[in-house]
């Protein structure tokens, strides 16, 4: 999987308009006149299946679930009419987001590592939400009608010659047929860039956001990069020009001051990824107390000292720490999961518990809380319990195959056999592997032949999934 994330960035960035090409656009860069919206959605979610079976991702409920709230925030005060998104956490540290037609916000893990301030991180969002409520991808489309669906069906033959093993084959594939067409695209870079930033400034200082924060990104960035020969990966794709900053500068510098800054939850995050990407917990740990010596208020510095005390086998120090925290904000669900988490690494499996069941009382439909309760069952051997929780979690977040991967595992528990198989193939479908998802539907209705309503709601589901292979097929043909 590694292997391939290189040449599918490669892949996005060449396609992308040169100067924008955070997009990973042209997969259904579908205008009304050739692909209804409703298509636009179907192709995008194809997409994404096919992007998740071959990235890195970062599975961390509390992270994405970080990363969807707060964009379905932003897009309440955007101008995207259509808000139905998925979202797609990539395991990089490399600075950079996209948006991608049909609802698709990818983040960078990098994204935490570079944004200082949540109104940074915002600010990047809220610029992707720009392109697509102002249907950047569509708009390209109607200048040039017959050139983008092939470069959207050369796209996705890429990404899937790259997953065969092939390599940069595919890439040079797109390269010589679909130069023209790209070159093409960069008209229409410059201008919506632009209005990627004023859109997004609007939809900062209405989110209740400082909208200064974009030019500061900027200017830090550039300042930061500018002899840099091997600028962060949204940096090549978003070239901060002198005047793009001064830009976005003067239009932030119109909206009344007064709006957030940061938080200490952004803070919280971003310490959970800096641990990700620091080489040891041991490393990491250093760094957190040399924060914290600093300034010993640091909050969110304690916080990222205990989860990788806790991941380094620190345990009473750990401990220690996440008890000082928990003295000031006693319910906090951030540091609450922190302690959940030591318990269980602990083996203090019903003080977790306690804890957890004491939680959803104060926050009830909390995906990463209910998540930890039911890898808590799995540890104290409640599958039938677990089964029930995760049916529920399920309801919310029926497109979600780290979800789907721990139904299949719980109905496996359970003895539930044409259950596993069923779950395993929309596992496979949400990652883009549709043949394993249709054989695993043959095993399930094998076993359930004798079972007439429960076989031919298995073959219903078969066949859906068929008709979306069949739509993915046509689009590489
Ligand atoms: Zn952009």
């Amino acid at each position: 999987m590694k292997l391939l994330r290189p040449s599918l960035l490669a892949l996005a960035c060449l396609l992308a308009y040169p100067a924008t090409a955070d997009d990973l656009p042209s997969l259904g860069d579908a205008s009304s006149s050739i692909v209804s919206p409703e298509q636009e959605h179907q192709l995008g979610r194809a997409w994404l299946s096919i992007l998740r079976g071959q990235v890195d991702q970062l599975s961390d409920p509390q992270l994405k679930d970080y990363v969807e709230t707060g964009v379905y925030r932003l897009a309440e005060t955007s101008q995207l009419q259509d808000r139905r998104l998925e979202f797609v956490l990539l395991n990089s540290p490399q600075l950079n987001a996209f948006a991608a037609p049909g609802g698709i916000i990818g983040v960078n893990g990098g994204l935490f590592l570079y944004a200082q301030t949540e109104a940074e991180y915002a600010s990047v969002l809220a610029h992707e939400l720009a392109h697509l409520s102002q249907r950047h991808f569509a708009r390209g489309v109607e200048a040039q009608q017959r050139m983008q669906v092939p470069v959207m069906a050369a796209m996705l033959a890429g990404i899937v010659a790259a997953a065969a093993g092939a390599g940069d084959a595919g890439i040079a594939t797109i390269m010589g047929a679909q130069a023209a067409a790209i070159q093409e695209q960069r008209r229409f870079s410059r201008q919506n860039e632009q209005e990627a930033d004023r859109i997004g400034l609007l939809n900062l200082e209405q989110a209740g956001y400082d909208p200064r924060a974009m030019p500061s990104m900027f200017e830090r960035l550039m300042r930061q990069y500018r002899y840099d020969r091997k600028p962060p990966e949204f940096l090549l794709t978003h070239p901060v020009s002198e005047s793009r900053i001064a830009d976005t500068r003067n239009r932030a510098e119109q909206y009344q001051a007064g709006g957030v800054e940061d938080s200490l939850r952004y803070q919280l995050m971003r310490a959970r990824v800096q641990l990700i990407f620091e080489e040891t917990p041991g490393i990491a740990a250093k760094r957190f107390r040399a924060m914290l010596e600093e300034n010993p208020q640091l909050d969110a510095a304690r916080y990222g000292l205990a989860i990788a005390q806790t991941k380094g086998g620190q345990l009473n120090e750990a401990r220690k720490a996440l008890e000082q925290l928990l003295a000031k904000t006693p319910n906090d669900i951030t540091y609450n999961l922190a302690m959940v988490d030591l318990d269980i690494t602990n083996n203090r499996l019903s003080d977790a518990r306690q804890r957890v069941e004491r939680l959803r009382g104060l926050y009830p439909n909390n995906y990463p809380l209910d998540q930890a309760r039911i890898d808590l069952m799995l540890k104290q051997n409640q599958a039938k319990e677990a089964g029930q929780a995760i049916n529920e979690l399920l309801k919310t977040r029926p497109h979600d195959p780290d979800v789907w991967y721990q139904v299949a595992e719980i109905r496996g528990l359970a003895g539930n056999i044409i259950g596993l198989h069923q779950a395993r193939a929309e596992f496979f479908a949400l990652v883009g592997d549709y043949d394993q998802a249709l054989s695993q539907l043959d095993l399930a209705k094998r076993r359930a032949s004798s079972n007439f309503p429960l076989a031919s709601r298995i073959d219903a589901r078969q066949q859906e999934l068929q008709e979306e292979k069949r739509a993915i097929d046509k689009m590489l043909r």
